[in-house]
């Protein structure tokens, strides 16, 4: 008798309908190659009834296929350069927007750290599934904070007064409404508003502001049964490694502390986010946290900013105006 399990944790769903299964691809980040599309639909029509869907988290499923024709049907994806889906207590497939390699609002390759992520922790051994998602900046097309995981780019935007034309661009492009020009003679910035989108450097008709990849990590999402919206632990990070390391740091608390079947968000709530902080900061190290004496990734770019006559990240402005440009040149905003 088919252990119906560990089909389902190889990829391949039963269906509804008597001895048939829906067969879920391995899709990384949402990216197939041609020929692995062609072998995709191949197989739709030689195991399946010619059908392929898409699933909400960028995989693809072939239904109808027979539980005579499962293991044909594996070799024939193989061939073709495609895996199963996996499933069970595990990291799933990661999901990713195009990132800063395509779109044009992007600050970071989500597509390539999509990758890294899972060449790192896909095979995790967890006690109940775990999602991760990437999305390449703050117009958050993957939702982010929908997963267990969500890592969201962003960019640390630095300000050279000095090349400013006083165009107020930025100040209007800023959907936050971080930015003011006061009095033509400086501009500042709401630090604690800024959400990292980038879009004040992208305007900038005069280079004047220059942008630097950041990476933010949401924790404990869940849009399912259950709703939860994850949230950050730490501010932005400027190293991708960084990040790459508080995920890891997460998945093993999650490993360590999680019971059979429960999500993430369920653990967080049980043993409380205040306990999972104080993990990652031992794991981590305090320098991830804007409240330790030591400095943080985020404030380690404020640093760098406040270098050049800036002040960082922080519920303060940033007074990024320099008298070295005349005020009669600003117009306003
Ligand atoms: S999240 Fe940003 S980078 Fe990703 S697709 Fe959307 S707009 Fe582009
Ligand atoms: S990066 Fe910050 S200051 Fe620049 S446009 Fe975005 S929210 Fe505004
Ligand atoms: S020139 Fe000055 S006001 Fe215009 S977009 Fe650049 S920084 Fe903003």
């Amino acid at each position: 008798m088919a252990d119906i399990k560990a089909l389902k944790t190889a990829g391949m769903l039963p269906m509804r309908l008597k001895n048939h299964f829906s067969v879920r691809l391995r899709v990384l980040g949402g990216d197939l190659s041609p020929d692995q599309l062609r072998t995709a639909a191949d197989a739709a029509d030689r195991f399946g009834r010619g059908k392929v869907h898409v699933t909400s988290r960028q995989g693809m499923e072939i239904p109808f296929v027979k539980f005579e024709d499962l293991e044909a049907m594996r070799e024939f994806l193989a061939e073709g350069g495609l895996s199963l889906g996996i499933g069970g207590p595990t990291v799933r497939a990661v999901t990713a927007c195009q990132g800063n390699k395509v779109c044009p609002w992007g600050c970071v390759d989500s597509q390539g750290f999509a990758r890294e992520v899972s060449k790192k922790y896909q095979t995790k051994k967890l006690k109940c599934k775990f999602k991760i998602g990437v999305t390449g900046c703050a117009n958050n097309c993957l939702k982010a904070e929908q997963n267990d995981i969500g890592v969201k780019g962003g960019l640390f935007s630095e300000l050279d007064f000095s090349k400013c034309v006083g165009c107020g661009l930025c100040v209007g492009t800023c959907r936050a409404g971080a930015l003011t020009l006061v009095k033509g003679e400086r501009l500042d910035r709401d630090a604690s508003g800024c959400v990292g989108c980038g879009k004040c450097v992208r305007v900038c008709p005069s280079g004047a502001w220059k942008g630097v990849e950041g990476y933010r990590v949401y924790f404990g999402g869940s849009f399912g049964n259950r709703i939860a919206v994850a949230r950050e632990a730490f501010p932005m990070l400027r190293d991708k490694k960084d990040a790459l390391g508080a995920m890891g740091a997460a998945l093993d608390y999650f490993a360590e502390n999680g019971l059979p079947g429960e999500r993430f968000c369920n653990l967080l709530d049980r043993l409380g986010w205040d306990d999972f902080k104080n993990n990652l900061r031992e794991t981590l190290g305090p320098g991830f946290f804007p409240e330790s004496p030591e400095k943080s990734p985020g404030e380690r770019a404020a640093k760098s900013r406040a270098q050049n006559g800036r002040k960082g990240r922080g519920k303060s402005s940033d007074k990024t105006g320099a008298k070295s440009r005349p005020a009669s040149r600003v117009k306003k905003a």
